[in-house]
């Protein structure tokens, strides 16, 4: 069974640093349009998913950004067609992204009515100064005001994500903001190094010089706050599962999980990926053109990024998957996806790497030792083949 992603693809304003597809809320029109089209886009693709799906996350974007009556739209058209299935007797995780600057409580009521189980929090930072400078729409003052309306209202898996690296920060001010945030229990913690990409507002006003009051920790600076974090967050609790996550046990992302695992995913939504049965397509980057496709009853799928993986392709993804968690890759279920021994396919690289300690083996499965996540990106491409 596939998971379902639904891209929302409006926020209240541009963060200063982002580079995601999302655009300013500025008519109602458009947001209008844009659930017609994701009703529409569903009536199309819902025999993608014959046996239901397995989980779902909402991301952007803001899916808060939209009020609670459109929220309420958005989330009445999945729930009429798709059937939410679980292999484990487990509930079906149903997650949200959310914008504290966004919170509002008849928006929670809205996706508790729906069974949202599930609030990711893009908290970012517990520094009123850090949150300005990267253009943030919210302070410390309305993440606490989220987490306490989130609690009152019985939810009980919360993550927040959080950024490091930021323009001007210091090892002091991210120890500050990992300690602040541990005191507000959240069951799960997703840390991102920042990545200034070029075009936006960020990357025109930062530099690597310090008395600019935008430079940006230099490389060794920014593995000393990842260290520092794992380290503490290990002390706290946390299980570090992925590279870039942390969490209470039995609070692993389950959707995200299953990606990682290699599982096929529906992505709804104009930007959204899908990858089912060995094919990657993604919908346009264009909301009306997303909107009218879908008037005309054609999907709106952008086929200049819809690609059928080789088999050496999907090889390559699974391991860069796998490698990014702390189960790693089970050989035995890589044989049986693919047909050929991981250890016939890596031969003398794998041998090298376990020497070097760098990849360990255990219990059927290889995986990375965490010390050496900080460069896992040149570790995976010595596996692309
Ligand atoms: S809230 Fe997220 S998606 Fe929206 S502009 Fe900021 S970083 Fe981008």
């Amino acid at each position: 069974m596939p998971s379902l992603y639904v891209h929302i693809p409006f926020c209240q304003n541009k963060c200063d640093y982002c580079s995601f597809f999302s655009v300013p809320v500025l008519t109602s029109d458009l947001l209008d349009g844009y659930l017609h089209g994701i009703k529409k886009e569903i009536a199309l693709r819902q025999m993608e998913a014959p046996e239901g799906v397995s989980s779902l996350f909402l991301g952007g974007g803001t899916p808060t950004a939209l009020s609670a009556e459109e929220l309420n739209r958005l989330l009445k058209a999945i729930h009429e067609q798709y059937i939410f299935n679980s292999k484990s007797s487990m509930d079906i995780e149903k997650t949200t992204e959310a914008n504290p600057g966004t919170f509002k409580p008849e928006k929670l009521d809205v996706l508790r009515l729906y069974g949202i189980n599930r609030i990711s929090l893009g908290a970012q930072s517990f520094n009123d100064n850090l949150l300005k400078r990267i253009g943030r729409i919210h302070t410390v003052e309305d993440i606490g005001n989220s987490i306490k309306m989130i609690r009152k209202s019985g939810i009980k898996n919360l993550n927040l994500d959080l950024m490091f690296g930021l323009p001007g920060q210091t090892l002091f001010e991210w120890k500050d903001t990992l300690k602040k945030a541990v005191t507000l229990t959240p069951e799960h913690l997703s840390l991102y190094a920042l990545t200034v990409e070029p075009g936006t507002p960020l990357s025109l006003r930062t530099g690597f010089k310090s008395e600019n009051r935008d430079y940006l920790p230099d490389d060794d600076l920014q593995a000393d706050m990842y260290a520092w974090a794992a380290n503490f967050l290990g002390e706290q609790g946390y299980c570090h599962y992925e590279i870039s996550n942390y969490a209470r046990p039995g609070f692993e992302c389950r959707h995200n999980y299953s990606t990682w695992q290699g599982e096929d995913y529906i992505g709804l939504g104009p930007g959204a990926v899908s990858c089912l049965c060995g094919v990657r397509s993604k919908n346009m980057e264009d909301i009306c053109g997303y909107i009218e496709k879908l008037e005309s009853g054609i999907k709106p799928i952008d086929i200049t990024q819809t690609e059928i993986l080789t088999v050496a392709q999907r090889i390559s993804e699974y391991v860069m998957l796998g490698f990014r968690t702390l189960d790693g890759i089970d050989t035995g279920l890589f044989a049986v996806k693919f047909g050929e021994e991981f250890q016939d396919i890596y031969g003398q690289i794998l041998t090298d790497y376990l020497k070097r300690g760098i990849l360990q083996q255990e219990n059927g499965r290889i995986r990375v030792d965490p010390s050496y996540y900080f460069i896992l990106n040149s570790i995976v491409r010595e596996f692309i083949i």
